[in-house]
């Protein structure tokens, strides 16, 4: 396998763009090499400028819960945009969408768009702020809300990956109303709201966090967070931009049966265009502009383009057994892998929720980002490699979630199963095993 195109590219790109990239994730930093150029995404498949194939996992990082080009989406997308492209005024297709998120958040009476996860988290923040008369805001270790300055504290992924905890250029004062603590530490958070009594305005958290790998909410961490919010007149926020449609039609709401306050969504929710959003209840989100007193907008917000690949997005979920069929495949996908590293000794864990799938070299699954650092990302550095030149292209952090589609078929399935064996049996013949 030959990256003689893309390495040329990427030195191009990096005399224009910091890095060479539009975001750090993907300049695979972590796994030592240059970032690989896409030509071409079809259904499961990505091929890149060199003529590669690759069987993919990142899905443009969890949106393409479809597969690349669906053929409902794309045709949907080309009978907007054959009437314009923006108009900075209401189209039926904002409302459609919106009717779409709220059939499937039954937590969600009212809600915004954006143009970003990110957007929508700020949006949804100050909101909090406003409703509750507070400024504190607890969040978690590892999770990722965006790159809005006050959430960059222990955020996970992109930045753990670049070893970079905090950003530089966020003034201290910017996150001296951010707590950070343990995933998972339901102690935690009671000590913190304790010590800052009345002074909380929100909790804020990926109910199944995705951002430091997968990591999944002990039994009763989401109840016990409900219990105290309630208690304390603190508002609950899930951040489900990558959870969202994905691991249930109706998120994690629907999973666990506990009743955020707001909900942030993303990623597929613009099936593969820039979109976010943001809901809660009529008391809540009537308190944005124009009819309450907290201002958000978007020149772009509620765009037609991206208003209708959500739409054509959402209307495949929702047909029956839609997260039933990506279940068993995730489920034989991993107890697979599981196999074939028990075969050799290897520790390996993983685990699965819809389309959104976790693993990791070591025997149990992590509970938080303290035991996420304590992987050997040299040995998935060389894990990842061995897998990109059999094909598969899995997110280029150790740090990330990894996302099946729908058109995943069973073909694809069987190949990344054999690829994972001749994968760690390759680097077992070279001594290479996880520390
Ligand atoms: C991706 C992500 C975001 C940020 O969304 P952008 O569209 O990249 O701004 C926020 N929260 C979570 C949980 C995410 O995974």
């Amino acid at each position: 396998m030959e990256f003689k195109k893309s390495n040329n590219y990427h030195q191009q790109a990096l005399k224009v763009m910091p890095g060479g990239v539009n975001s750090p994730v993907r300049a695979f930093n972590s796994v030592g090499m240059n970032p690989i150029y896409i030509a071409k995404g079809a259904g499961s498949k990505l091929i890149d400028v060199d003529g590669n194939e690759y069987i993919d996992y990142v899905n443009s990082w969890g949106p393409l819960i479809l597969g690349h080009g669906d053929a409902s989406v794309i045709k949907f997308l080309q009978d907007t945009l054959a009437n314009g492209t923006s108009f900075g005024a209401p189209t039926t297709l904002e409302l459609d969408l919106a009717n779409l998120v709220i059939e499937c958040f039954s937590s969600i009476e009212m809600l915004r768009m954006t143009n970003s996860g990110t957007e929508a988290v700020m949006g949804a923040i100050r909101t909090a702020r406003a409703f509750t008369g507070k400024n504190k805001i607890i969040k978690f270790n590892g999770c990722y809300h965006g790159h809005s300055d006050y959430l960059l504290v222990k955020a996970g992924s992109g930045a753990t990956t670049l070893g970079v905890a905090d950003s530089k250029g966020v003034p201290s004062s910017f996150v001296a109303d951010t707590i950070s603590l343990e995933y998972n530490n339901l102690k935690a958070v009671a000590d913190a709201v304790q010590e800052h009594e009345g002074e909380i305005a929100a909790i804020i958290l990926e109910p199944i966090a995705g951002n430091m790998g997968m990591v999944m909410p002990k039994q009763d961490f989401l109840s016990g967070l409900r219990k105290i919010c309630d208690r304390e007149a603190i508002l609950l926020i899930f951040d489900e931009v990558m959870t969202g449609f994905r691991v249930a039609k109706g998120g994690c709401v629907e999973l666990f049966k506990v009743i955020p306050d707001m909900v942030i969504l993303g990623k597929i929710i613009g099936g593969g265009l820039p979109v976010g959003c943001f809901g809660g209840s009529m008391e809540i989100m009537q308190r944005l502009a124009p009819i309450g007193d907290v201002y958000q907008a978007g020149t772009l917000s509620g765009n037609p383009l991206a208003m209708s690949t959500g739409i054509a997005t959402l209307r495949k979920i929702m047909e029956p057994d839609f997260h039933k069929s990506l279940n068993e495949k995730a489920k034989i996908l991993t107890s697979s892998w599981q196999k074939e590293a028990d075969k050799l000794s290897i520790p390996f864990y993983q685990l699965f929720c819809g389309g959104m799938l976790g693993m990791g070299f070591r025997k149990n699954p992590i509970k938080n980002y303290q035991e996420a650092l304590s992987l050997d990302t040299n040995y998935f550095k060389l894990f990842f490699k061995e897998m990109l030149i059999r094909g598969i292209y899995l997110p280029p952090s150790m740090f990330e979630a990894l996302f099946l589609s729908a058109s995943h078929d069973d073909q694809d399935i069987e190949k990344t199963i054999k690829a994972f064996s001749d994968s760690i049996s390759e680097l077992a013949k070279r001594s290479i095993y996880p520390k």
